[in-house]
């Protein structure tokens, strides 16, 4: 029996971040009243005429730049006619063969493995508006529908079918979404459904070159979702190529609960949609310029940076990657890490202290109430052998309660770090007569003691003693009789 490889393509819906329709001035706004923002345009009242929203040709323009995509300068929106109840116009303007951009990839590591996902096309299209299935008096025996979203601006990005596992598929996903929040096109909300996944999906015997025929996986609504999705169709291919029972292309559903997928409809084709040129809208035409100038303010794209901390940091893989998991996460580390001086040390703190007290707080970074230089000052004592470490986290403490500067609240309160060999000698004296118990233990053999008495010596101290000082200092109290006492 061959082995059977998988052919992956995924089209990802994301809305755009525009204040207002594609084609009308009703907000865009997610979790509004029910059919609150809605005008003959969007609602598809005969007459009624679509005006293309600027912003929304702005924002996808962006995202195809972003991806690599070639920006062509006339694309022309098109009809495509279904009917469902959610789309009131029994038509979606869409664009078809001539879509905004085509080519351009997305490239990526994963599991140390370079992935190269070519993508076929991205072009705009207006959302649709909701069916409401749950949550009414009469939900048991009535759809309610919502139109607000209905002309909400939607690029679709169409990748080629060039991934060939489930959890690359679902990677890819993952970074197309970061791409997209990272240059303000999305917000990836996907529990909202402003970020939505199908995936199609075939197996063919190693090393053949037809595709297998295709199934269509419809509105995954998380990476997880996406892997799942796929691994259970997979297989279902494959049992179905090894028994030799035929494959139907046909879009299917996948319900978490259960783990399977179901057929929701078999697959129309382009015909079944008569697409023909929306004739009450002009060609779209950007001019050269005009993207250019969308090129130019295009920020450094995860990836990229994530390469580039790896480098000019010095930082491990894993610390370039969470860092950058945000462009805000991502700024704020660079300028700790340029107030410190120490880029490791600024890694560690943002991803250690300053990370678990916003998870504390639930505050997102952009609402941090630690200035980022600040942090870097706080580091940059501790190099300088200023405070100790246990200080400096008492210290991280006040300066995020009271947004105090560190150099103030150490004068302040007398925690800089003690150095003198004559007071750390005379509080070893003390605190070790005072566990003479434990001392004795120590010499009878129980080396673990050290540690203990190291530890009672700091707290003496209010963890302000140089550390190798004090265990320099118990090591020769302990080690000869005659040492350090007063
Ligand atoms: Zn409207």
């Amino acid at each position: 029996m061959p082995a059977f490889e998988p052919v992956i393509g995924l089209e990802i819906h994301a809305q755009l971040l525009t204040a207002t329709k594609i084609f009308c001035g009703c907000s865009a706004r997610f979790g509004a009243e029910p059919n609150t923002a809605l005008c003959p345009v969007c609602l598809g009242l005969p007459g009624a005429l679509p005006v293309l929203n600027r912003r929304a040709v702005e924002l996808a323009t962006r995202a195809a730049l972003a991806m690599g995509c070639e920006v062509h300068p006339r694309s022309i929106f098109a009809r495509k006619n279904y009917f469902y109840p959610d789309l009131p116009k029994g038509y979606q303007i869409s664009q078809y063969d001539q879509p905004l951009a085509t080519g351009g990839a997305m490239v990526f590591t994963a599991g140390g493995r370079a992935v190269r996902v070519g993508l076929t096309r991205i072009h705009m299209e207006e959302d649709a508006g909701k069916s409401l299935h749950e949550g009414y008096a009469d939900s048991a025996r009535s759809t309610h529908l919502d139109f607000n979203r209905a002309g909400v601006p939607l690029i679709e990005i169409v990748t080629e079918p060039d991934l060939r596992s489930a959890a690359d598929a679902a990677e890819a996903f993952s970074r197309v979404r970061e791409v997209l929040v990272a240059i303000g096109v999305n917000d990836g909300n996907m529990e909202e459904g402003s970020l939505r996944c199908d995936a199609n999906v075939s197996v063919r015997p190693e090393g053949q070159r037809a595709f297998g025929v295709k199934t269509e996986l419809k509105n995954l609504n998380s990476f997880r979702h996406v892997k799942n999705a796929l691994e259970f169709e997979i297989d279902r291919h494959v049992k179905a190529r090894q028994e030799g029972t035929p494959i139907v292309q046909e879009t299917r559903l996948f319900d978490p609960a259960t783990g399977r997928t179901t057929v929701m409809r078999t697959k129309e084709e382009a015909d079944d949609y008569r697409y023909f040129p929306e004739p009450d809208l002009p060609p779209l035409v950007v001019d050269a310029a005009w993207i250019e100038s969308i090129r130019r303010v295009l920020p450094e794209l995860p990836e990229a940076r994530r390469v580039r901390f790896a480098a000019q940091y010095q930082l491990p893989d894993y610390d370039a990657g969470v860092l950058t998991q945000s462009m805000a996460l991502a700024d704020y580390f660079e300028r700790v890490a340029a107030a410190a001086g120490n880029a490791k040390a600024a890694s560690n703190w943002v991803m250690g202290e300053l990370t678990r007290k916003l998870n504390e707080t639930r505050g997102a970074i952009e609402q941090a109430p630690l200035a980022p230089d600040a942090l870097g000052e706080l580091i940059a004592l501790i190099d300088k052998g200023s405070i100790t470490g246990p200080v400096a986290k008492e210290v991280f403490e006040k300066m995020y309660a009271s947004g105090r500067r560190a150099a103030e609240i150490v004068d302040a309160e007398g925690l800089a770090r003690i150095d003198d060999p004559a007071a750390i000698d005379r509080t070893v004296s003390e605190v070790l007569a005072a566990h003479a118990a434990t001392v004795a233990e120590y010499r009878g053999g129980k080396t673990k003691s050290f540690g203990f008495l190291v530890g009672q010596v700091m707290k003496a101290t209010a963890g302000k003693a140089d550390p190798a000082r004090v265990n320099e200092a118990v090591r020769r109290y302990l080690g000869d009789p005659s040492g350090p006492r007063t």
